[in-house]
């Protein structure tokens, strides 16, 4: 099956706990998860971690810090896309 999905291990989101087994690589089509990649919850629009068992967690300051503002930018731009195609039911008062 051709597509651009790097397959990773089966794993869930930590905040809305959807099962993820696959992330796209948003700027490279060959990428493949390693740890401490980000990625977004393609459910919730969480940003997460790659862990070193490639688990996910939520990403925190200091994964913000090491990427660019570019793809900053990146995650945000994806985070605020898949919440704009969910019902607002959440509490997102911040
Ligand atoms: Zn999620």
């Amino acid at each position: 099956m051709k597509s651009n999905y790097g397959h990773v291990k089966n794993t869930h989101c930590p905040t809305c706990k959807v099962k993820l087994n696959a992330a796209t690589g948003v700027l490279d089509s060959n990428w493949v998860a390693r740890p401490k990649d980000m990625s977004v919850c393609i459910n919730c629009g969480e940003i997460l971690t790659f862990t070193d068992d490639l688990d996910l967690r939520l990403a925190d300051l200091d994964d913000m810090l090491a990427v660019s503002n570019d793809f900053k930018q990146l995650l945000e731009t994806a985070q605020q896309f898949i919440r704009s195609k969910r019902p607002a039911h959440e509490s997102s008062s911040t």
